[in-house]
């Protein structure tokens, strides 16, 4: 094998995993990155004592990570200490009525009869089609490549496809299970984290249900950083280079191949270039035109995943009523999503999700002090000022202090907002998107963006832009993905 040099634009999951991947072929590679410290969305706010993790907070589908360090003959607890949350979560619908979702099935099959007579059996069936989902997804559709449409549409992918629900919507298919509401929510908002709405993504997403009851949710000790830390540490030990605080301003394409990148600092030459940054950004703002793969008018038609309005709290004392991750649904959720879905407006009420790590680490945060992540989805490239963050700090306080059922207004001795401006300026996010592309079915496999430039030879692309998508989980799938190709050649 010819040793090859290659350079990977972005240190967000995406870049660390292909990476590794790549460098463990032998190859010498150098990670160019925007920001001061690798990790992307998952970067890490340390501040007065107190750590923050300033996007992904759930460790989900721990499989793929074992499968990931694998690759490499290692295991993820070689690099971090994990540990299976419990209660996974607690869901409020009001100050009084909430529901911690256990890591014991038992519990919350008695949680669910209680809520509706029957549900016990159903959500058994429902979980034993859950994982049957996700067997399969996993299988035969997720860790693929699609590169044409004839891939996507074999005669058994779409008998498969129907088993699995592909073409029914979430919402109307957890219908037919259940009819009690406060069910039907538990069991959809997760594909919220996946950029969707239940309304408009795939019934298939019902497997996330499997992810989260059966698998269970994780946390490495130190925060979602640690995982960041391990993934780096790994590339560091498969050979990859990285470069910090060095944007990449331009991809070189000389007769259709590409040649070079030129940094604020200075130009790179290799052999092969793979994108991590936005995929939109990168191919508008770094190649010519007439050498991009998509144009304007197609990013202005595909549906972006939510921004996200963020804070990030310090508070002097602990707080009784939360646990680590806590969400809010609003009674007519709707709403919600029709603001942020269809009518691209800021929310007048909205479900919103408070994680406070410091529940089981304590060390992310100085003593007897909470350190408290607070997520509302909004949509994507709506105006974002002063006025309108000020406005939503005041409204998100009131409501916090309603659930939580005390002061904490007085007890912030820590603040920082974190909203579309941020991820455009930080990340170069479209639209200030918080997750890329949203996953509805005309966004699924083949018909996301493709993981190699159908113009430029040589130019690759990984993230959560391409398949299979949203996730720090998906993303290091994409890049398994890519690493394959790009090793067949
Ligand atoms: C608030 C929030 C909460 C989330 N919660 C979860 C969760 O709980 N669990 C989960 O699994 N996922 C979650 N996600 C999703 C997950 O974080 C993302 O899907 C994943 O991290 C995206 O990784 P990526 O590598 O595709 O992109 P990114 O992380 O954005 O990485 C791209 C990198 O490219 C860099 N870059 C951009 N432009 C340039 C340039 N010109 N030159 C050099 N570098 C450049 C960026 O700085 C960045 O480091 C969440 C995301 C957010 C924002």
């Amino acid at each position: 094998m010819q040793e090859k040099k290659v350079i990977v634009i972005g240190s967000g999951f995406g870049g660390l995993s292909v990476a590794s991947l790549i460098a463990r072929e032998g190859h010498k590679v150098i990670v160019i990155e925007k920001n001061e410290q690798p990790g992307g969305r998952a970067s890490v706010w340390k501040k007065n004592g107190f750590t923050f993790d300033m996007g992904p907070s759930w460790y989900l589908m721990p499989d793929v990570f074992e499968k990931f360090f694998a690759e490499f003959n290692k295991k993820p607890e070689d690099y971090m200490d994990l540990i299976r949350l419990d209660p996974s979560y607690r869901v409020f619908f009001s100050q009084d009525d909430f529901i911690d979702i256990s890591a014991d099935m038992k519990k919350n099959y008695d949680i669910f009869e209680k809520l509706e007579p029957g549900a016990k059996q159903k959500m058994k069936e429902y979980l034993e089609l859950s994982k049957y989902e996700y067997d399969i997804a996993m299988k035969d559709f997720i860790y693929k490549d699609y590169k044409h449409l004839t891939d996507f549409l074999k005669p058994k992918l779409i008998v498969e496809g129907t088993k699995l629900h592909m073409f029914e919507k979430l919402d109307s298919f957890v219908q037919r299970y259940f009819k009690s509401e406060k069910i039907r929510k538990i069991l959809e908002y997760t594909i919220v984290f996946l950029g969707g709405s239940p309304y408009d993504s795939p019934a298939l997403y019902s497997l996330m249900s499997h992810v989260d009851f059966n698998m269970g949710v994780w946390f490495p000790k130190g925060g979602m950083g640690k995982l960041v830390e391990s993934m780096y540490k790994l590339a560091e030990e498969q050979g990859v280079k990285f470069i910090f605080n060095e944007p990449v301003e331009k991809i070189i394409i000389d007769n259709k191949v590409a040649k070079k990148v030129k940094t604020n600092k200075k130009t790179y030459d290799a052999d092969i270039f793979i994108v991590n940054a936005d995929y939109q950004w990168a191919e508008s703002n770094l190649i010519e035109k007439k050498y991009r793969t998509y144009s304007n008018n197609y990013w202005e038609k595909r549906k972006i995943a939510p921004s996200g309005y963020l804070l990030f709290l310090g508070l002097d004392k602990r707080i009784k009523n939360f646990k680590h991750h806590n969400l809010y649904f609003y009674p007519d959720w709707d709403e919600h999503f029709d603001d942020i879905f269809k009518k691209a407006k800021w929310p007048d009420n909205f479900s919103y999700y408070i994680s406070c790590i410091t529940k089981t680490d304590s060390e992310t945060a100085p003593k007897n002090c909470e350190n408290v992540f607070v997520l509302i989805p909004v949509a994507p490239g709506i105006k974002d000022d002063e006025k309108t963050r000020e406005k939503y700090y005041k409204k998100t306080i009131d409501h916090m202090e309603k659930l939580a059922g005390e002061n904490l207004r007085d007890h912030i001795i820590l603040k920082r907002i974190f909203a579309h401006n941020d991820f455009s300026d930080r990340y170069n996010a479209y639209k200030g998107t918080a997750l890329g592309l949203a996953h509805t079915l005309k966004q699924t496999a083949i018909f996301r963006p493709k993981h190699q430039s159908k113009k430029v030879k040589k130019l690759y692309y990984t993230g959560h832009y391409n398949h299979p998508g949203i996730g720090i989980p998906m993303v290091v799938i994409s890049s398994q993905i890519l690493s394959e190709l790009i090793n067949q050649k």
